[in-house]
């Protein structure tokens, strides 16, 4: 398009100029025209030369007018006219035919030889010389025809050239309407296209202006979405920060800021065994229950997993208690989910600013606190103190010494005993892990078997204590049971079935030796696997026993697909039984249950004879508890052949240490 333009642009100029260059030849042709009348002037000499033929011959007469001074007038006009045939364009037009110039040439013979009669001393022959003038009376008249001639000749090439030039101009002429007419068309086509281009601009701003307002809304939710938790709709951690450190910074003279920080207990048990729909269904409500409690400017945020965290400000240490309290007693309301009631508490770490502790370091304190309220036992707060400090060292020395603990030969395997219902004699042990710690002393399993799980050093630990049970069951005199508690952690390894192959060859212990107890949370994945894992360690001739049974949300359903060989009722029942009819009735239906299935049932923590008889009046078939001994070292059980370790022994001659305090497999 603009090429177009430009190339109509550039013909418009180029037609202009030629028209004005076409104009200028035209003008300097027409003044060629008008100047050059040369036959007028020949046929005037040529009049003039009649008229002196004229008044010579009246001279001659002697008529009245022919006087000798009228002839000599007519001579001089005729030398005159003589002096202009003989110069400038009159002579260029004569030289061109050699016949005119001699006729010139000859005119100028007779008008000298005729000056020198009139004016000269020789005697004028009127006659002869009329008679030589009137010989040259033709070829005058030819000259004058001639040139005539010739200037009509020139007139009509001055014409064509004329018309030529007419037709050129207005050719050019046309072709400038033509280009204007073009410029105006295209200019109107271009005005079209620019406005078209304009229309589109406008959309195309409207659009803009539309996707700009959506990339501003997008935006807004982009900001929203990185401060906050997609499940619950809380403040997350970093807009807990952002606030947090705006808060301190604010702060005025005197006044707190504080920060609850919560970890549901037993969270992890609902998720594992309701599955994490119920857990997050859960998350939500404890997260709608905190928005509620809080006062407006207080900030509630969840920090990720069940750990929650409270800001507030302008409370006292008293105070903050108080809300913590408030919040630990609201958590532990039931929750109806997926229709069930599901009950959780919270443990709670307060932490209250300081002149000098920064965002930081007051979470810091707050997670300390928090470490230590779940310490003390469910549904605590505790405030950070300075002391805590050097626990917090000691928890990630924990966890350095759980992992040096094995080939440091800190573990021991204890065993309890499981005793008949009816005869009340061993029928089996079952093997528990302890940890030794030279300065820790003795560490509970409910202290560093979640541990254990969460760093993943369970495995090695697990495989330590199957291959020592087996070992040790595989020495003692009769052929007792011996059972062994298995991690969930250590169920999800593929390699379980061939641990277990290999600890039962190591040892050279009859697979029926073996019990396995698991926890309900191990079928929390029914999978395929799961079963398939189950049904493969069957296959081997193992005992699989659920231990723990009824402390989890769905202990009757995980009965269903497998058939376990021996439910191991949950000692929190067996204390409430001589006391409540609630756990009377929920025993008596497990063992009912059981016995239907064909299951087995032992009734764990029987610590007193009362219970003992309670049990088995409901048909328990085996029982395990202080009552009939405490978890002990392989030494300080001398009816499994092995004497007590404070007094070494031999046997058939050889001193033989139990493995399980070696820290051999
Ligand atoms: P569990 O398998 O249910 O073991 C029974 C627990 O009840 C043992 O606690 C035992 O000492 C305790 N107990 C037995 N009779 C009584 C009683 O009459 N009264 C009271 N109050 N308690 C009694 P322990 O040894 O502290 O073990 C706690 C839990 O740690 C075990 O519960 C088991 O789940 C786990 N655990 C222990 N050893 C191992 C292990 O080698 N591997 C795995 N994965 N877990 C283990
Ligand atoms: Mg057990
Ligand atoms: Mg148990």
């Amino acid at each position: 398009m603009k090429k177009l333009l430009a190339i109509v642009i550039v013909c418009f100029i180029v037609a202009t100029s030629y028209i004005a260059y076409v104009i200028t030849q035209r003008q300097a042709m027409l003044k060629n025209v008008a100047h050059h009348n040369d036959s007028w002037a020949v046929s005037q000499s040529v009049s003039e030369y009649m008229r002196l033929e004229h008044r010579l011959a009246a001279y001659g007469l002697g008529v009245e007018s022919g006087t000798l001074d009228e002839v000599r007038l007519r001579l001089d006009i005729m030398i005159g006219r003589l002096d202009i045939l003989q110069h400038g364009t009159l002579r260029q037009l004569i030289d061109a035919d050699p016949h005119q110039q001699e006729t010139l040439d000859r005119l100028h013979q007779v008008l000298t030889k005729l000056e020198a009669g009139v004016y000269g001393d020789a005697p004028l022959d009127v006659r002869a010389m009329l008679a030589e003038m009137a010989d040259l009376d033709g070829a005058m008249t030819a000259m004058a025809s001639y040139a005539a001639e010739y200037d009509a000749q020139r007139i009509d090439t001055q014409y064509e050239a004329l018309t030529r030039l007419h037709r050129i101009y207005t050719g050019l002429a046309g072709g400038l309407i033509v280009c204007g007419i073009s410029l105006i068309v295209l200019l109107l086509y271009h005005n079209r296209l620019l406005n078209r281009a304009h229309d589109g601009m406008q959309v195309l701003a409207a659009d803009l202006r539309i996707a700009s307002g959506e990339l501003q809304v997008r935006n807004d939710k982009l900001a929203h979405a990185a401060h906050h938790d997609a499940l619950t709709g809380l403040p997350n951690r970093m807009l807990f920060r952002e606030q947090l450190e705006a808060r301190i910074a604010a702060r005025a003279e005197g006044i707190h800021v504080a920060i609850l920080l919560l970890d549901l207990d037993g969270f992890k048990n609902v998720n594992d065994t309701l599955g994490h729909d119920t857990g997050d269904a859960l998350l939500r409500a404890v997260a709608g229950r905190l928005s509620r409690l809080v006062e407006p400017g207080d900030l509630v945020c969840r920090l990720g997993g069940d750990e929650f965290i409270v800001l507030s400000a302008a409370l006292s240490e008293r105070e903050a208690c108080a809300l913590a309290d408030r919040v630990i007693a609201e958590i532990a309301l039931p929750y109806l989910l997926a229709e069930r009631e599901i009950a959780v508490a919270t443990s709670v770490g307060l932490a209250l600013s300081q002149e000098g502790v920064g965002s930081d370091e007051l979470l810091k304190h707050a997670d300390l606190a928090l470490y230590e309220a779940k310490r003390l036992g469910r549904g605590r707060v505790c405030v950070f103190r300075p002391e805590l400090h050097t626990r917090i060292l000691d928890r990630t020395s924990f966890e350095v010494d759980l992992q040096k603990a094995l080939a440091n030969g800190e573990m021991e395997v204890f065993y309890q005993p499981v005793v008949d219902a009816g005869t009340r004699a061993v029928s089996g042990y079952e093997a528990l892990l302890r940890w030794n710690h030279p300065l820790r002393g003795q560490v509970a399993p409910s202290d560093f078997i979640p541990v254990a799980e969460e760093t993943g050093i369970i495995q090695e630990l697990g495989e330590w204590v199957l291959r020592t049970a087996c070992a040790d069951a595989a020495r003692w005199p009769a052929p007792l049971k011996v059972a062994v508690n298995l991690s969930p952690v250590q169920f999800r390894s593929k390699a379980l079935v061939q641990t277990v192959t290999s600890a039962l060859a190591h040892g050279r212990l009859e697979p029926g030796r073996l019990e396995l107890e698991i926890t309900e949370s191990v079928l929390l994945d029914r999978n395929a696997q799961t079963l398939q894992t189950l049904r493969s360690l069957k296959g081997l001739g193992i005992q699989i026993a659920m231990d723990d049974f009824g402390t989890g949300y769905s202990s009757l359903g995980s009965l269903r697909g497998f058939p376990f060989d021996k439910i191991k009722i949950d000692r929190s029942f067996i204390r409430d039984v001589t006391t409540g009819s609630d756990a009377i009735a929920i025993v008596e239906l497990v063992i009912g249950v059981a016995r239907n299935l064909g299951m087995a049932t032992t009734a764990e923590g029987i610590e007193t004879e009362e219970q003992f008889e309670c049990l088995k009046r409901l048909g328990c078939d085996q029982m395990q508890g202080y009552l009939f001994g405490r978890p002990m070292p392989l030494g300080d059980l001398p009816e499994l052949g092995e004497t007590p370790a404070h007094e070494p022994a031999t046997r058939a001659g050889v001193f033989l240490p139990p493995l399980s305090r070696i820290g051999l497999g």
